[in-house]
């Protein structure tokens, strides 16, 4: 386990926490603040025990300058009108120069600051050992509390680490719950959904759940590299043509450690790619070739729900279908339905899993819904994220 805030004492200290402030724009102004409000628990928290708060976060793709497309401002503006309290913007081209040091130096307990854009810096991406010193230089703890970015080793989520202790914020603290406890310690039968565009993409998760699961279920676009695989006509389905063989070794693997592992049994076609083409439903080994397969279908969903209500936890990754074209949301749709009425621990990862949970209004019935894209999927994959190998040990 990794130390939490709560495990120090923090008082009259300052920390510098890493946030997830990535959020949307347009024209300047934020379109979506879910990634401040989350964030808002650990620094409400650090204020509360007495620390002097410094925090910084990335946004968007500056390349290493300071472009002020992606400056952090108008997330001080918001962060104020959360916390209901100023907080100093300490703007430098730099992130750290000598006019930030000084502010960081006198700020008080109960005081929060927000550094410039880190990826203003070259060196953040690089992990640049200056950089890093550099921010360490302003405070005398680091929480990491930005999950969507632990999977990166930066200057700001793991170089930091080097010369300051180190322990995680609220959002990491779940997320390392949920994901690790789900995956690690299951509670049996355990289920693990995957769905999505391609296989390739998700080969590795696959590898790994497949040693914990009781059940592994496939849906969405990848389904069509394993009909390959097992010899079936998949019309013009989108197809992963390089991980047909990869495929086949996964059903193997499957096989050999006696895992149930369900494919669609039938499958919901369009004739174009979009939202009001013909549609027709065709069991699994009965495609038509020039039909392309964009759902799964209703025999299919009935199959899934019955496994999902009999399994104590769930882990779902990928959508069944298009979910994007309401034509072809049904079975995603009535997977997150049969996942909002079990009482099994139920967690999603993948950024359009849990955009298609949102959508359906069904988020809050969901145990966790990992706020990291590409670090859920790395952590379901079994690999050590950089941001929380850093983190010290209770
Ligand atoms: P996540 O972000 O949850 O990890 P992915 O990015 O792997 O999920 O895949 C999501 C995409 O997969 C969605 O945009 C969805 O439209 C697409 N998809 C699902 N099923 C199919 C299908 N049968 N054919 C083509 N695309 C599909
Ligand atoms: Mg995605």
């Amino acid at each position: 386990m990794k130390k939490t805030v709560k495990d120090i004492d923090v008082k009259g200290k300052k920390v510098i926490v890493r946030c997830d402030f990535n959020v949307p724009q347009k024209d300047g102004s934020i379109t979506d603040d879910t990634r401040i409000t989350a964030a808002l628990p650990t620094i409400k928290y650090l204020l509360s025990e007495g620390a002097a708060v410094i925090l910084m976060s990335h946004l968007g793709r500056p390349e290493g300058e300071a472009n002020m497309k992606y400056t952090l401002k108008p997330v001080a503006d918001r962060l104020e009108e959360l916390l209901k309290i100023p907080v100093i913007f300490a703007q430098s081209p730099q992130v750290v120069d000598e006019e930030v040091k000084k502010k960081a130096e006198s700020l008080k307990a109960g005081e929060v600051m927000l550094l410039e854009n880190v990826r203003f810096r070259k060196e953040e991406t690089k992990n640049g050992a200056d950089f890093a010193k550099e921010l360490a230089s302003l405070a005398d703890i680091f929480v990491n509390d930005a999950f969507g970015t632990a999977h990166r080793a930066h200057a700001s989520t793991a170089g930091i680490a080097d010369y300051l202790p180190a322990v995680s914020g609220f959002l990491i603290e779940k997320e390392v719950k949920f994901l690790g406890s789900a995956v690690e310690n299951p509670e049996r039968p355990f289920v693990a959904i995957m769905g999505g565009a391609k296989v390739g993409d998700k080969i590795s998760v696959i590898r790994n759940l497949l040693k914990k699961v009781d059940t592994l279920i496939i849906g969405g676009g990848m389904a069509y590299t394993f009909y390959k695989a097992l010899g079936y006509e998949i019309g013009t389905s989108i197809l992963d043509a390089d991980s047909v063989d990869v495929a086949k070794d996964l059903l193997e693997t499957a096989k050999s450690l006696g895992v149930k592992m369900m494919l669609p049994v039938d499958v919901v076609c369009g004739r174009e790619f979009k939202n009001d083409t013909e549609t027709a439903v065709f069991s699994c080994d009965n495609m038509p070739g020039d039909m392309m397969g964009l759902d799964i279908g209703p025999e299919t969903i009935e199959l899934y729900k019955k496994e999902i209500a009999s399994a104590k936890t769930v882990v779902w990754n990928g959508p069944m279908g298009v979910f994007e074209m309401e034509t072809f949301a049904k079975g995603t749709l009535e997977i997150a339905k049969a996942l909002s009425r079990t009482d099994a621990i139920t967690v999603i990862g993948g950024g359009d899993s849990a955009a298609a949970v949102e959508q359906f209004g069904l988020a809050d019935k969901m145990t966790h819904i990992s706020t990291g894209g590409g670090a859920s999927l790395e952590f379901l994959e079994g690999k050590e994220l950089p941001g929380i190998a850093v983190l010290e040990e209770k």
